[in-house]
């Protein structure tokens, strides 16, 4: 449903009141330094696509307005579901000139049902995630081969290839790398790539319009079909029923599937058990965290892109050493640290950067580990660490570690799977309990609410 800004007039008067929005909120000069530079690049059905005048433009805008860009979007048009900054014209890339919904509008519209094949399906690919653009070291050389391998296949080497790994490490970028070479090796591959998101919406659709045909016949006439966030499937029951079989037919004509995840199929708790065993049937690849040696590959790698300003070894460094989280962050650091030095007009050095990133830097020193917390527990009950993990369920030793789960689920940003295999392998419903175990004794004895709290703010300072 393409709403009234989609029209011609619509489009531009729309932008006209977004831009004097944003020229209000954030006044002249960033107004004029950075959102007057961009403009309209494509606009279809769900997804607005806007260009930046350079790379540095772009990754400067993105993360400081692009949700502000969104929100004031939504309000002129409320189906607009994603905006996205490209770079420059010249280099917006879309599959949509060449996707199987504008390459074979007549053998799906003499389909019952109206077809949906009115806007782009397949997702915008950004020009710079590129194999030529990722940076390559032991936590993720594997996944990155075996998303070679599948670009540079005739036929599917393994099906699926899951690319699983926490969040900023790289996934979509080896997803997008493995469009844009199949793109150039092999053009005559029909390449869908989407979010599950995307897929979930577009299912949703064609019930609604009642065209579920055509939703069929779109996605079972592509020869590779990239699934990215599969996580986000979850519960959702008749999509993930089309899901499944959508799958199984592409897996039985020997077409390629790729899926991304936040955690291995097996951990994927809102999907079925046939599916989660299907994902798992190909090639399982894992991008690892970082290691600081990949770090200051990348960030070697991305300063060199960067024009003009030279960033010294020793900043490399340091950033490497200080932002672990993941590569987003690591670029963001980079991207500020870089432009700030733009700004104010003076090389970049090791104490100016550590000023711009201070709040980034102090989030990152607080940080905590389940290790940590596992230590910091045992301590303070007097147990040994390793009854964390073991299997004893007297009470002296479960009854701390359910305080340290629990800790580890509201200091931490890991999945219940996740803290569960820390503590000896243990479910994750087993973490539940846990979590909910704790809450309750906390309701019912102050001293032991007094104990959990002293426990937290020792590990938060
Ligand atoms: P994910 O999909 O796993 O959340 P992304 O693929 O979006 O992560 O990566 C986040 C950012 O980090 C992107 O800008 C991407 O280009 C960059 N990045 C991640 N891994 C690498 C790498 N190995 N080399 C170069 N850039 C990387
Ligand atoms: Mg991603």
């Amino acid at each position: 449903m393409v709403g009234e800004a989609a029209s011609g007039s619509g489009l531009a008067a729309s932008w006209t009141r977004v831009r004097n929005r944003l020229r209000s909120e954030y006044g002249e000069v960033a107004f004029e330094n950075w959102l007057n530079r961009l403009d309209v690049a494509d606009f279809s059905g769900d997804s607005l696509v806007l260009s930046a005048p350079s790379r540095f433009m772009r990754d400067w805008v993105a993360p400081r307005y692009g949700d502000r860009i969104r929100a004031l979007w939504r309000l002129e048009d409320p189906s607009v579901r994603t905006v996205d900054i490209v770079v420059g014209e010249g280099n917006t890339v879309s599959f949509k000139q060449e996707s199987p919904l504008e390459r074979a509008p007549e053998r799906v519209a003499d389909r019952p049902g109206r077809p949906i094949h009115d806007e782009a399906v397949t997702a915008l690919l950004d020009p710079k995630l590129t194999f030529d653009n990722f940076v390559v070291g032991k936590p993720n050389e594997f996944a990155h081969a075996a998303a070679r391998r599948v670009s540079e296949a005739e036929n599917a080497p393994f099906n699926p290839l899951f690319i699983y790994g926490g969040v900023g490490l790289g996934k979509t970028h080896l997803m997008q790398g493995i469009a844009w070479s199949l793109r150039k090796r092999q053009p005559h591959k029909q390449v869908m790539y989407l979010s599950a998101e995307k897929f979930m919406y577009r299912f949703v659709r064609a019930l609604r319009f009642k065209n579920i045909m055509g939703f069929k016949e779109l996605f079972r006439s592509v020869d590779v079909l990239m699934i990215d966030d599969v996580q986000f499937m979850d519960g959702k029951d008749a999509t993930q029923e089309e899901f499944f079989h959508t799958f199984n037919e592409l897996v039985d004509q020997g077409h390629q599937i790729v899926i991304s995840g936040d955690r291995s199929p097996s951990d994927l708790e809102g999907m079925e058990e046939r599916m989660r065993s299907r994902l798992g049937c190909g090639l399982v690849a894992e991008v690892h965290s970082t290691s600081y040696e990949l770090r200051l590959g990348i960030l070697q790698a991305k300063a060199e892109g960067s024009a003009g300003s030279k960033v010294p070894d020793k900043v490399l460094e340091f950033l490497a050493h200080k932002i672990t989280s993941n590569v987003r962050e690591l670029e963001g650091a980079l991207n500020r640290v870089v432009a700030h030095a733009t700004l104010v007009g003076r090389p970049i050095a090791l104490d100016s950067a550590q000023e711009v990133l201070h709040d980034l830097l102090r989030a990152h020193d607080r940080r905590v580990t389940i290790e940590e917390i596992q230590k910091r527990v045992s301590d303070y009950y007097n147990i040994r660490v390793a009854e964390m993990s073991s299997a004893r369920r007297a009470q002296m030793v479960a009854r701390p570690r359910q305080v340290a789960m629990y800790l580890a689920k509201q200091l931490t940003s890991r999945s219940l799977p996740e803290i569960g295999r820390k503590f000896g392998n243990r479910d994750h419903t087993t973490v539940m309990h846990a979590i909910k175990r704790i809450d309750q004794l906390s309701q019912s004895d102050p001293s032991f609410a007094e104990d959990v709290e002293l426990l937290r703010r020792t590990l938060e300072s």
